[in-house]
């Protein structure tokens, strides 16, 4: 009878059902000034659809994932994000960063916390959670990410790759429904690469919802159902990995994976 019950409930809560959009861009354009950095993109990402968004360096991806939390503003067009639109209203913006963690090249941990306060800030001043809960839960994360031992840690006393898998539990610890990740081994010393990427395939495998800026063209075959490329501020071609990668049908594609691969 519960587990039924239970079934009714998700059944009825819309924001499980993978056929909702849990990002919708329509039309977006962005300028820096006279720089028109973002061209009339469209891109909708399923409930539960892992991205890969490549391109050459400048080409408007960072831009474009920072707009989906509103870090960066668009100028026309709609960005919808779990049936949110972005728009000036600051409690909308709340809303969304709520649900969307993110990670970014250069970790951004707080240096003068430790692994555990890190994990337990937001959860407890965004979500209002009791310190005992928060702590719980930022520790049932650090395990999952392979480092509880160094919870009581600061940053400056871990390597690169272990404080990138903070970053990461500590954006989980925010219980995200959509996770961005910009770069996140980019600045790893090659040795730690595997250890952060294994951490972002095992949570593609539990159904997370990603979008990832990231040139490791194993990790897009391993994980992604679209591989998305960017050149100049559009989206040139989009395509599953296998095909994207043995079939690409632009010139600009072909060169760009001829530079990395
Ligand atoms: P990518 O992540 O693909 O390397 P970005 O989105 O970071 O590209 O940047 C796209 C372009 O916009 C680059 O030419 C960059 O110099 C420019 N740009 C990025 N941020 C700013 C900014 N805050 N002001 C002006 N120009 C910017
Ligand atoms: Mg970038």
């Amino acid at each position: 009878m519960t587990n039924t019950m239970t079934l009714q409930a998700l059944a009825q809560d819309d924001r499980l059902d993978p056929a909702k959009a849990a990002v919708e861009i329509t039309a977006v354009n962005k300028w820096y000034g006279e720089f028109h950095v973002l061209r009339d993109i469209n891109l909708t990402v399923r409930r539960g659809e892992r991205i890969v968004i490549c391109g050459p360096s400048g080409s408007g991806k960072s831009t474009m994932i920072r707009c989906i939390n509103r870090l960066e503003q668009h100028q026309s067009g709609t960005i919808v994000v779990d049936g949110i639109e972005l728009s000036n209203d600051l409690k909308k913006i709340d809303d969304v960063r709520r649900e969307v963690g993110m990670v970014f090249q250069h970790f951004n941990l707080f240096p003068h916390l430790t692994i555990l306060q890190n994990c337990m800030l937001a959860p407890i001043w965004v979500r209002k959670m009791p310190e005992s809960e928060a702590k719980e839960l930022a520790m049932h994360f650090l395990e999952k990410v392979r480092i509880p031992d160094q919870a009581h840690k600061f940053p400056g006393q871990l390597s690169g790759g272990q404080q990138q898998r903070v970053a990461i539990a500590r954006s989980l610890c925010m219980k995200p429904r959509l996770m961005l990740f910009d770069e996140p081994t980019s600045a790893l010393d090659p040795e730690m690469i595997k250890e952060v990427l294994d951490t972002m395939i095992e949570l593609a495998e539990e159904g997370m919802t990603m979008l990832c800026v990231t040139h490791e063209m194993g990790f897009a075959q391993a994980v992604a159902d679209r591989v998305i490329f960017m050149d100049q501020g559009q989206i040139i071609e989009q395509n599953e990995p296998k095909a994207f990668f043995s079939a690409p049908q632009s010139e600009r594609t072909r060169t760009f994976l001829g530079q990395i691969l």
